[in-house]
């Protein structure tokens, strides 16, 4: 039905080789030798001081809350303009979820909002980093600091971007990445938790190992392997890994085509903003997108709607993004909230197509559409 697809995943062509090379290793299981490649890849390239592959960004944002060993009744802030699993994770180990608003100019947490709701009773702080565009990391780092609270990066949609030259992704406790089919780089469904505090390490090995000391057993620092820890099954199977390796080596590929159509779009919608008929995303000095997505946002829902039907109706397929948190149907049949920027960005947010396979003149096909809706 469309001629132009919200997303195609993007495949290097090296993908079967490698998942052959896994099959004829007769290594399947996790922790094999495309797992400790990608891990390596990300340590490396973006200076994480520890990394785990997980299966999925869920499980590593599972992991941390398991770390940060929440307790029920301690109180979690976090944005409400994010996705599902930046709040599953930390409810299902019994912890209050405190939603706060967004920044009026961008999706991301205010930091201002954040202060006012810090008690003695919270104990972390979750950050996301909408469209790979950093938050506001001198303030939160500041309350962070301040409070001594834990950090969690949600950075599900930030591997590759930065802040201040520093990779998202370095400035957390903790921070989850995502390779599920729909951001950059993909293995179908995949994650990485990184520990940037040392402490963490070597428990995060053990509850990911299904709460035994597996890991430590195989390096031979231990004549036993038992339960020693709660737990669960983090890890992805080495075919998975093998799967996302051929995406790493494709990764500044992958990247360039999609920062060339990011940069495309926004020159070429910048008129309709200076018109104030779309607002696109601020583009601040120090924070370096990854591209991961290309947003802006109209006066209202059904400006927003009527536009996503010129488009559908002209073969493209765009897309709204997250409903707020504190507006679902779980959370708002016990809580009443009002945060405006949250439900504004749910309500007038519109995301373009932009992946890798996208051609240049398709994007300009897809711009010159929006104009025209608005001419
Ligand atoms: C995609 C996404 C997730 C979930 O990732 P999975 O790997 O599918 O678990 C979490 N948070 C954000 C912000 C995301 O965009």
């Amino acid at each position: 039905m469309f001629s132009i697809p919200f997303n195609i995943p993007y495949v290097s062509g090296s993908e079967k080789q490698y998942v052959l090379e896994a099959i004829e290793g007769r290594r399947l299981s996790g922790d094999g030798p495309f797992t400790l490649k990608c891990q390596a890849f990300f340590e490396k390239r973006f200076g994480f001081p520890k990394t785990f592959l997980t299966t999925s960004c869920s499980d590593a944002l599972e992991m941390a809350a398991l770390l940060m060993d929440l307790k029920e009744g301690d109180e979690v802030i976090l944005p409400s303009f994010t996705f599902v699993s930046t709040a599953n994770a930390f409810i299902l180990r019994g912890a209050k979820l405190v939603f706060a608003d967004s920044l009026s100019s961008c999706p991301n947490i205010d930091p201002d909002e954040i202060e006012k709701r810090i008690t003695p009773k919270t104990k972390a702080i979750v950050i996301m980093h909408y469209a790979g565009i950093a938050c506001e990391m001198d303030a939160i780092m500041a309350l962070v600091k301040k409070h001594n609270l834990f950090l969690v990066e949600d950075a599900a949609l930030a591997l590759d971007a930065s802040y201040k030259g520093k990779a998202l992704g370095s400035f957390g406790h903790f921070a989850t990445f995502s390779f599920h089919e729909t951001k950059n780089i993909s293995c179908g469904e995949g994650g990485l938790l990184v520990i940037n505090d040392e402490r963490f390490v070597k428990r995060a090995e053990i509850i990911r190992e299904k709460g035994t000391n597996r890991s430590a057993f195989f390096r031979g620092e231990t004549d036993k392997y038992s339960w020693v820890d709660i737990g669960s099954s983090f890890l992805p199977s080495d075919l998975l890994a093998a799967y996302l390796w051929a995406q790493l080596e494709a990764m500044d590929e992958i990247q360039s085509k999609r920062l060339a159509l990011f940069d495309l779009y926004y020159k070429d919608l910048s008129a309709l903003h200076d018109q104030k008929k779309i607002r696109l995303a601020p583009k601040e000095a120090g924070k370096r997108t990854n591209a991961s997505l290309f947003y802006f946002t109209v006066g209202s829902d059904k400006e927003r709607d009527a536009l996503i039907a010129h488009l559908k109706a002209n073969g493209i397929q765009s897309a709204f993004h997250y409903q707020s948190l504190h507006k679902s149907a779980f959370f708002s049949k016990k809580h009443s909230l009002s945060l405006p920027n949250a439900e504004k960005f749910s309500d007038h947010l519109l995301r373009l197509p932009l992946y890798a396979g996208l051609r240049e003149e398709q994007a300009e096909q897809i711009v010159d559409c929006v104009r025209d809706h608005f001419s």
